[in-house]
């Protein structure tokens, strides 16, 4: 989509630090991180986020959230726990309006979240 930041970073347009690629998923490293590990998963395809949202993209959704468990194991972090985190809305945080996961860990993390 146009102007969309994460599309522009997921077509090469934009520099990123990416770490994972492959035909359905582009996972890069946050640009203000909030945990010694914060990465984004971002799906390929554009949509904003939950409320944006078709029954067809169930199935990527999934992958894009399994995957980042599977990260999160791969960078040592299947002990000591790591948080997935996707926000909806302005309200809630959301700044980019393409849907993505946050993948946040390596200090501990507090409930409920801020
Ligand atoms: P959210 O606020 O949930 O929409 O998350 C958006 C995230 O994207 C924030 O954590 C930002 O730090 C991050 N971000 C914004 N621009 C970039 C960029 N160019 N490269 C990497 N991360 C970015
Ligand atoms: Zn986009």
């Amino acid at each position: 989509m146009e102007n969309c930041i994460f599309c522009k970073i997921i077509k090469g347009e934009i520099p990123s630090k990416k770490v994972y690629e492959d035909d359905r998923i582009f996972v890069i490293e946050d640009i203000g991180p909030q945990a010694p590990l914060h990465l984004l998963v971002l799906p390929k395809k554009h949509f904003a986020n939950c409320l944006d949202m078709t029954a067809e993209d169930e199935a990527l959704v999934g992958y894009a959230y399994r995957k980042a468990g599977e990260i999160a194991v791969q960078k040592g972090y299947a002990e000591s726990g790591f948080r997935i985190v996707q926000n909806n809305g302005e309200g809630a945080g959301q700044s980019v309006f393409h849907i993505h996961f946050h993948l946040l860990a390596g200090r501990d993390f507090t409930w409920p979240p801020g």
